[in-house]
């Protein structure tokens, strides 16, 4: 019936209704209205699915398979329904900003921040051009520019462009490194030759999309181990910088993590650069390697470069001051790296994707054009023309938006507070687990937001059994059935997050290898808290001691 209906009516009558779906594009107070409304039920939907639970509504079983074959649908439905549809795919989110949540690197975002992305979706601007984006490409100029006082580059020379996550920095990093090495013209000729990478151990595996993606290829991938404190081994940096330098390798470039995901391990970023200039000068080399910072999570660590520890106005305790002044020996001299990742959907409170690359001399920024000849920084004649470097054509203003108006709406004040905060939880965290014989704190000398920590059965000494895991191979079946102990206690934690009972934790399968004399040996599964939530308090890094001790209790059997 209803379908005999439709096929009778006028597309013009159709198309009267099908305008209600889009926001009125002049003033009209009825039609705002009715936006506002749709967004406000949503929230309200939304909110009916919060409970003590860090999750929205229930996690549901998925299958996958069923909705493979899901049908193109040949109707029209209407905002209402699909306003209700949207509700249900909220369903099973976690809360990030949620007190009971320490799941990972994943912020709860500002209002202005998420503000600023309804700005750019209602509106879509497209950076490629600022005649298709309005003052939104002043955003990405000024936040680019405001990140590059923060770390202390010279903002006459620096420049940098918002890209798509904090992969796509190490991408922008390692071209333009490339292209440095063959002055520009990999571009044009492509890859010829064998060209090394060097990043740690622990680094993220964002390296191997980077280097199979920008055909280098996976196997000039070369990783240097870490020592103990998750940080790269410059020693072993040093032996293998000479002996391809001595060989005649080419090295485009070493990253140097800063902040590594799982344990906040930090690299040396400043004997880093030193051991590069020495080599280079030692050497001969015209094209030394470009040294990226991957400080996707690190770079916020920033703030504190002038934060008077002295006289500590904002009051941290004496753990937290020292846990910020260690981290920040290490990053304070992110200046000196020739670009920086920077991610604000990690560590900058704003949604995904926000990730700004940062490099030290914009004239860099020229290899990567398409026409060579023409600058990429044509600020004085009012045109901004960043699709002429940019690797992406159609460039959302979300991201620079958010981290613009996080930038404005907290200040160095305001990220320090956050920061502070969140590093003094899990010191309070570390310090409850640590006076517990049976739990061994695995990132011990790195001080951040996360804490990896290992829980030992009883009848085992965990002090003893740590060190005898990384690196005795008759040791090898503790380690695992000590990693399967771990992974038990996980699940029974997880189960009673989910009921509202309890802080929702993550693990990590390899915090890192033992190390069996150079040989890797099996990996090291850790129990992981990240607290990024402002409202992470007192009673929620009480809640996880406790949980770990009965979740282990139950595992037990007693
Ligand atoms: C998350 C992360 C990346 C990758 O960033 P995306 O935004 O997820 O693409 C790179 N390096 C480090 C250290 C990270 O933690």
């Amino acid at each position: 019936m209803r379908r005999g209906n439709q096929e009778r009516e006028n597309y013009l009558d159709l198309l009267e209704r099908l305008k209600t779906y889009f926001p009125a594009p002049v003033s009209n107070q009825i039609m705002d209205g009715y936006f506002i409304h749709t967004v406000s039920h949503f929230l309200d939907r939304v909110d009916d699915l919060k409970s003590a639970a860090p999750i929205l509504g229930r996690g549901r079983e998925q299958h996958y398979h069923a909705i493979m074959e899901e049908a193109f649908p040949e109707e029209m439905t209407s905002v209402e329904e699909v306003t209700k549809l949207l509700v249900s795919y909220c369903q099973g989110m976690p809360i990030w900003g949620h007190p009971n949540a320490q799941v990972n690197v994943i912020p709860p975002s500002t209002i202005p921040s998420i503000t600023a992305v309804i700005a750019a979706a209602i509106y879509n601007p497209n950076i490629i051009w600022n005649a298709y984006s309005g003052h939104f490409a002043e955003a990405e100029i000024k936040a680019v520019a405001m990140l590059s006082d923060l770390v202390g580059y010279d903002s006459h020379r620096a420049g940098g462009l918002f890209t798509f996550g904090g992969t796509g920095t190490i991408l922008y990093g390692c071209k333009l490194a490339l292209e440095k090495l063959f002055d520009g013209k990999v571009m044009e000729e492509g890859l010829r030759e064998d060209v090394k990478i060097v990043a740690s151990d622990t680094s993220h595996y964002s390296r191997l999309n980077v280097a199979g993606w920008l055909g280098l290829g996976m196997k000039n991938l070369v990783t240097i181990p870490t020592t103990r404190d998750n940080e790269m081994n410059l020693t072993d940096l040093e032996d293998y910088l000479r002996q391809a330098f001595s060989q005649g390798e080419k090295v485009a470039a070493i990253i140097a993590t800063l902040g590594t995901t799982d344990a906040f391990g930090i690299d040396d970023l400043s004997a880093i650069v030193r051991l590069r200039d020495h080599l280079a000068e030692e050497y001969n080399l015209s094209r030394p390697p470009h040294v990226h910072a991957d400080a996707v999570i690190g770079w916020v660590w920033a703030v504190f470069r002038d934060y008077d520890f002295e006289a500590n106005p904002l009051g941290f305790h004496a753990r937290t001051l020292r846990s910020l002044q260690d981290s920040l020996k290490m990053m304070g001299s992110l200046a000196l790296a020739d670009s920086i990742g920077v991610d604000f959907h990690k560590t900058g409170y704003a949604p995904y994707i926000s990730s700004a690359f940062l490099v030290k001399d914009r004239q860099d920024l020229t290899l990567l054009s398409r026409e060579p000849e023409q600058m990429p920084y044509l600020y004085h004649f009012g045109d901004y023309h960043p699709g002429i470097y940019t690797l992406e054509c159609s460039r959302g203003a979300g991201g620079a938006l958010a981290a613009y108006a996080n930038i404005r709406l907290l200040g160095k004040q305001g990220f320090r507070i956050l920061i502070g905060h969140v590093v003094e939880m899990a010191e309070m965290l570390r310090e409850r687990l640590e006076n517990h014989p049976a739990i061994q704190v695995l990132n011990d000398f790195n001080y951040g937001p996360v804490t990896l920590f290992r829980v030992y059965p009883d009848g085992v000494d965990a002090e003893q059994a740590l060190p005898r895991e990384l690196s005795d191979p008759s040791y090898r079946e503790e380690v695992e059935r000590h990693n399967d102990y771990n992974f038990r206690i996980f699940r029974i934690i997880q189960e009673r997050a989910m009921q509202g009972e309890g802080v929702w934790l993550s693990r990590t399968d390899a915090y890192r290898y033992a190390d069996y004399d150079g040989e890797p040996g099996p990996p090291i599964a850790a129990l992981k808290s990240f607290i990024l939530s402002p409202w992470t308090n007192l009673t929620a890094v009480d809640t996880v001691a406790r949980q770990v001790l009965e979740a282990r209790e139950q595992v037990d059997g007693k």
